[in-house]
This record gives structure tokens, sequence and C-alpha cells, in this order.
């Protein structure tokens, strides 16, 4: 029997958490598998940030439920962060606290989609935002930036794909699955289009504003009319390290932030009130060791371009933020090591996985066939180990 919903026949199961899985079961059974699949930083959540959360505990003072939009000083501390870093004037009352930035996007979806509503996924995508949308039964509308726009998808593409349907235009920038920036200028110029549909909303995921090598992070929400057409979506989870803790935020106008708080309150009632002290303790605090770990990603991210560009039929572009290489490995399609003959991108990270024991995503879950997600949020020695492991795998594939 199966009387599941048509929403949730409709989706699939998230490609990095089932690839991520799939190398635990190997890694089970004693193989040593790298673990590239999953966007998970290999540091520790900063002492002081722990050191907040046990004192919360030992304090007796945060054991019931939190107000469900987040505590009130969490989300002052947030909003003097947007005004701050980001030249946006959020107040607290705008700021919604949940468990991950992956519910913040969802109560955002659940707040203000209605099914057939129409809602611009820039291309290559992070796997959950298209299956959220048809989990609302809205539709994803895919528009696709490709390896030689540096995966960036343009303002003018995006103004030809909006019709009277469009309710939202959702992107990632430093995008995941690519490490692609959005500058100023490409950023103005997709707010421009926005501001000429006076109902159309914007979800601009920033959750790795941190890991963003260019030098400059530009929140769209910080131009002029955006402020009450942006839904600045954040977390701890990247530039803190903190993936397990589960915070992530919304910031929004009012009116979305109170339609998000009343979504929450039916679903999970507020984020973990320990975590929350935890996030203070990190927004608040010294950020000497995010400094120091995007310096560390930076530092990985050029020796893994390099060591990309001496494996021959891989096409990887240079990926100025996030910790993702999204390379175009379709010349490998077609090919076989004599047993096996690899169709598409499933059947290359299978191969990579049993093979060199390495773990990474296809590209079709995050909307482009042609290539595969490697993260490098690892250490530098498993990182060239990997590599190496990847070149002698895929030097098989004749
Ligand atoms: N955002 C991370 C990734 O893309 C975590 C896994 C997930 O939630 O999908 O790998």
């Amino acid at each position: 029997m199966n009387t599941l919903s048509n929403r949730i026949n409709a989706i699939e199961e998230s490609a990095t958490l089932a690839m991520a899985a799939k190398a635990r079961e190997f890694k089970m059974k004693g193989i040593d598998v790298i673990g590239l699949s999953l966007g998970e930083p290999d540091f520790k959540t900063p002492q002081h940030i722990c050191d907040a959360a046990k004192k919360a505990i030992d304090d007796g003072k945060y054991f019931a439920y939190p107000p469900v939009a987040g505590y009130q000083d969490l989300r002052e501390a947030l909003a003097a962060k947007y005004q701050k870093e980001n030249n946006v004037p959020y107040k607290a009352e705008n700021i919604v606290v949940s468990n991950g930035a992956k519910q913040s996007i969802a109560n955002a979806m659940l707040a203000l989609l209605n099914p057939g509503d129409e809602v611009i996924v820039f291309s290559p995508y992070w796997v959950s935002y298209d299956a959220l949308v048809r989990l609302t039964e809205a539709i994803p509308v895919i528009v696709k930036g490709g390896i030689e726009s540096d995966f960036k998808v343009t303002a003018k593409q995006l103004e030809a794909a909006i019709t009277p349907k469009t309710k939202a235009v959702i992107f990632s920038s430093p995008c995941n699955p690519t490490g692609s920036v959005f500058s100023r200028k490409e950023l103005q110029d997709i707010a421009d289009v926005v501001l000429k549909h006076p109902d159309l909303l914007v979800i601009a995921d920033e959750i790795y504003e941190h890991i963003n090598f260019t030098g400059e992070q530009v929140s769209i929400a910080s131009f002029p009319g955006m402020f009450e057409r942006t839904i600045t979506v954040n977390g701890f989870a990247k530039g803190f390290a903190m993936t397990g803790w589960r915070v992530g935020y919304i910031a929004a106008p009012k009116w979305i932030a109170d339609g998000c708080n009343k979504v929450q309150g039916q679903i999970t009632s507020a984020n973990c009130s320990i975590a929350q002290r935890a996030a203070l303790a990190a927004v608040t605090g010294d950020v000497t060791s995010t400094v120091k770990m995007v310096e560390e990603y930076r530092k990985r991210r050029d020796i893994v371009y390099n060591l990309l560009k001496e494996i021959p039929g891989i096409k990887a572009n240079y990926p100025e933020g996030a910790f993702y290489f999204f390379p175009d490995v379709s010349a490998f399609y077609g090919k076989s090591d004599g047993t096996r003959t690899i169709k598409n991108g499933d059947d290359l990270c299978l191969f990579l996985l049993e093979k060199a024991h390495v773990s990474l995503v296809p590209g079709g879950a995050f909307g482009d066939e042609a290539c595969i997600r490697l993260s490098y949020a690892a250490s530098e020695s498993d990182l060239r180990e990997a590599m190496k492991r990847l070149k002698e795998t895929l030097a098989t594939l004749k």
C-alpha cells in the first residue's frame, strides 16, 4: 500500500543527504571513503560558541519553549548585524529564527506560495529549492546559467522567464553548488527587473555570505526598493561550523516574517533554546575563527582547482565563494572501464564511490546533468588524496 500524498510522491529524497548516507554505509563496512558529498565544514564549532551553550544549560534558564520567532535578544543581534554588515535596516520584528536555513526557506514558501504559482529558480540551484517549491504545489521554472557564463543567470534571462503567475525568484550567492558570486552590478540588474513587477519577491539565500573570496558581499535587500521585496535567508551552519546545531533565519518585511512565524508556530513551535544561545554568542562574538576558516577554504579552493585542472576530461570554473566545485564531467559519459558504461552523473558518482572511494553528488540534483558537485570542506590531506584517486580512477574510463 502507498497512500502517500501526491505532494510527497512528487519530490525526491535530498540528493546531498542520500549521497552522504551512502558514503556512511561504505565507511561502516570499513571502507576508507573520503566524503566530498556533503557541504559540511570539517572544523569544530568555535569554543566560545560551545561555552555559551554549556552556560545556557548550567544557568537553567533556557529549558522552556522559546518565543516562536526566536529569543528577542538574538533577533535584535541579527537585526544589528544586518544594519552594520549588510546595510539593510531590518529590525527584530523582521527576523524569524528556525531549525536551519532549509526550514527558513520552507517556512517562507509555505507562507507565500499558492498551488500553481510560479517560482523562478536560478540553475544550477541548491537541491532543495526545486523540491520545496513542488512540495507547496507551486511550479519551479528553471532558468539556467551555463559553465561558460560562470553558471550565472542574467537579468535578461530572468526578465524573459517572468509571467503573470510568477510569485518569486530564488537563488543563492555565493552559490551552492557552483561557488559563483553575483557582483553588485549583476544583483542591481536583477533588482531592476524585479522592481518592474510590483508583486514579485526574491528569496535570497546568503548562507555562504562569510565564505566569499571576492572581498564584497552584497545583499540584494540593500538596494532601494528591495527591502519590501526580499526574503533574506541565512544561518550559522557554514560560517560558524554549526551544521548540527540547526540554526537558520530569515529577514523579511514584517508581513512575511509574521506569515513564517505562523507556519513555524504550527510546525515546530520554535528553534532549540540552547542552540539559540550558542547562535547569539556566534553573532555577537569574536569572528577570528570564521576568518581563519575562510582563509583555509580559500587555500583549499586553489589546491583543488589546480589538481582538477590536471585531470583530463574535467572542465571546472574558478569558484569565488562557498566551498564547492561543480565541474563539467560530461566527457566521461558514454565511456566504460571494461565492465560498465557510464551513462550520466548518477552512474559516474556511483562508480567513483565504489572504485575511488570518494563520494560526490550528481549534478542532475542541482539542475545540470553535465556536472557533479565536489565539496572541499575537507582536510587538505583528504582533498589531495581524493584528487589523486579521482585522477587514477577516471583514467580507467575509455
Ligand atoms: N547545504 C548542504 C549541502 O548542500 C547540507 C546538506 C543539505 O542540507 O542538503 O550539502
